[in-house]
């Protein structure tokens, strides 16, 4: 198995990356910008009034104040009061704003990150999806990016908001007693080295995360998809244990990083009482001293605040954006991976397809030096039937995944209708493919909706004709909602029988050029068999048809046999060229005809699986 090749990321393509994602929501950006700048600048008004307020507006001894005197303060006050309740509200109002358009834009790029990352994953070969486990994927599109949200959201529009604020508060402390804030600023510039150093640890985990949480959720949805396996086998235990084991690797993650924020914010908390300490005995002898007002000193302390705030935010705002870059990182990665559609654009747009499908010296390796089809060469003109025989894991499902273009040839070419497939646009192509398979995936819907799924566009009309050729309405209708039934997820609802019926009618419905039947038949009880036979000879008419089955009957009337031995072909004709061949098929058969025979002697015992057409 091929993994997608995984292109170290370097920090400039992520950096790259998260320009574009804030260029692109530019917009709603600056509005917030300056929205923020309205709100920071409002938020100075209290601590800018406290000096005003001690020095001028409240004088220390009231007693000699005259009654003017008292008037004018009193007046002053008001004042005061007045602008420090109106910058409350330009607050309040500016930071409702902030988020609202902020937290709106964030959950906006969220939704277009989650479409790229789907509408990209969809998009990826059938090879990916064999190598990861879904929920990984799953995890991939809905968790990583959510991290974008302390991006775009109010993560970096407070981050600047806060270097600006302490930046304009650093301006003020240095204009009311530059030797204060030297000192201050001696301790701020160790914390920040704290800080960064605390990052450097951080940042790595935070990389870790996400893609243990890929791979719990990975686990966990495969245990529920095989939640019937689990029972059956008891194995719920095992299940808890391996789940719990992840859960716990996720949880040990999350709390070293936990153990690293609250590191910072102990260490913030020592930083704030060290200044606190500083302004006390440095600022209240500069005050006895008459270097300083009482008001001075106060607005002093009241802007340290206003200069730390920020800064420990940062810590904070840090770790989020850290995790953003991260989520960045893990899309950046699965968006990096090719689609195999990639280069439709230069590719021949099929247009009519009849069906002519030519193999021509098909090697084809799953794994690199292990072929599993080794010079396959055979022609299926146009409306023929193709059955393939040979023993399980002999390569016959993916010969059909060769023609199906879900697989592609290491070497030789494929020809439909006389042109190389890996030439052919790839949606193009699949329009005109129709698929039953042993096990038939149905979406949870109505039956009805199961069988237009082949064609989106067609009437109820023929829809219901599709189902009646199929012979769906022998068990439809008898169901109280009819077609209206929801089978369920993966159609659990429904019977193999009849899972293979709708199955059937989805791919009459979507009159394809190209059939495939990959044991369609092997897994039914007589009944469901004849009616499915019966619709399936309605379905192969006139279309290129390749068949696998175990099932004789089906083989017998085919255009062409080819046996596949450990991926090659090693007989090839019709049924009696080949019976005359005395062969491997020939065993095959007789092997068949007489466990026949015995069903007719012993009606009860069933003719199913793979078991019969081992050598
Ligand atoms: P058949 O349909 O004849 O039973 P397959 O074509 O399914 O056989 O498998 C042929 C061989 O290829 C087997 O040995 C199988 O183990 C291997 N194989 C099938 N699918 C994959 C896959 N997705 N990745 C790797 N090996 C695979
Ligand atoms: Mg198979």
């Amino acid at each position: 198995m091929t993994t997608p090749a995984k292109p170290k990321i370097s920090r400039d393509v992520v950096w790259r990356e998260a320009r574009e994602l804030i260029w692109l929501h530019r917009g709603r950006l600056g509005l917030g910008f300056g929205l923020m700048l309205v709100n920071r600048a409002a938020g100075f008004v209290l601590p800018g009034s406290t000096k005003y307020l001690l020095d001028k507006v409240l004088p220390p001894r009231l007693v000699h104040l005259t009654s003017a005197e008292l008037a004018l303060a009193g007046h002053r006050l008001g004042l005061v009061a007045m602008a420090v309740g109106a910058a409350a509200l330009v607050q309040a109002a500016t930071s409702f704003g902030l988020s609202q358009i902020l937290g709106v834009a964030a959950q906006r790029a969220i939704t277009d990150m989650r479409r790229a990352v789907q509408s990209h994953l969809i998009r990826l070969p059938i090879r990916t999806f064999d190598a990861t486990q879904t929920g990984q994927l799953v995890s991939r599109v809905m968790n990583d990016a959510e991290g974008i949200r302390n991006l775009i959201g109010t993560g970096l529009v407070q981050l600047v908001g806060g270097l600006v604020t302490a930046a304009v508060a650093m301006c003020v402390l240095v204009s009311l007693n530059w030797r204060l804030t030297a000192m201050t600023m001696v301790l701020l510039i160790l914390f920040a080295g704290g800080m960064a150093y605390a990052f450097t640890k951080l940042r790595p985990i935070f990389r870790v995360r996400g893609q243990l949480n890929a791979e719990v959720t990975g686990r966990l949805v495969e245990s529920i998809s095989g939640i019937r396996v689990v029972k059956a086998y008891a194995a719920e235990r095992r299940e808890r244990l391996a789940f719990a084991k992840g859960a716990n690797k996720l949880f040990r993650n999350v709390a070293a990083s936990m153990t690293g924020i609250s590191a910072t914010t102990a260490l913030s908390a020592v930083v704030v009482g060290v200044i606190g300490t500083l302004l006390i005995v440095v600022g209240g002898h500069d005050v006895l001293a008459g270097r300083m007002t009482v008001g001075g000193l106060m607005t002093y302390v009241v802007f340290t605040g206003m200069v730390a705030a920020p800064l420990i935010q940062i810590a904070a705002i840090g770790t989020q954006i850290t995790e953003a870059f991260a989520g960045l990182d893990r899309i950046r990665e699965l968006r990096s991976w090719v689609p195999e559609d990639a280069d439709d654009a230069n590719r021949e747009v099929a247009g009519v397809i009849v069906g002519h499908v030519k193999f021509d010296d098909v090697t084809f390796s799953y794994q690199p030096g292990v072929p599993v089809l080794r010079h396959i060469s055979f022609d299926a003109p146009a409306g023929s039937t193709t059955a393939l025989v040979g023993s399980s894991g002999s390569g016959k499902s993916t010969l059909v995944s060769l023609v199906m273009a879900f697989n592609h040839p290491d070497s030789g070419r494929i020809l439909i209708d006389g042109r190389d497939l890996e030439g052919l646009r790839l949606r193009n192509y699949r329009s005109r493919l129709g698929i039953v398979l042993q096990d038939n995936f149905l979406f949870d819907g109505t039956v009805l909706e199961n069988i237009r799924f082949a064609q989106p566009g067609a009437s109820d009309a023929e829809v219901l004709e599709a189902a009646r050729v199929a012979h769906c309405d022998e068990f439809a209708l008898r169901f109280e909602l009819g077609y209206q039934t929801i089978v369920g997820e993966r159609g659990v609802k429904l019977s193999g029988g009849q899972r293979q019926r709708v199955a059937i009618a989805r791919a009459i419905l979507a009159d394809p050029a190209i059939l495939i039947l990959d044991e369609a038949t092997s897994s039914l009880d007589s009944e469901s068999e004849a009616l499915i036979q019966e619709g399936l000879a309605r379905l192969r008419a006139g279309r290129t048809t390749f068949v696998i089955a175990h099932r004789l009957s089906t083989i017998t009337s085919a255009d062409q046999i080819l046996v596949l031995e450990a991926g090659e072909i090693v007989e090839r004709g019709n049924h009696e060229q080949l019976l005359g061949l005395d062969g491997r098929y020939r065993k095959l058969y007789e092997r068949q005809y007489r466990q026949a025979l015995d069903r007719y002697v012993n009606p009860g015992e069933e003719l199913t699986g793979a078991a019969h057409l081992r050598p």
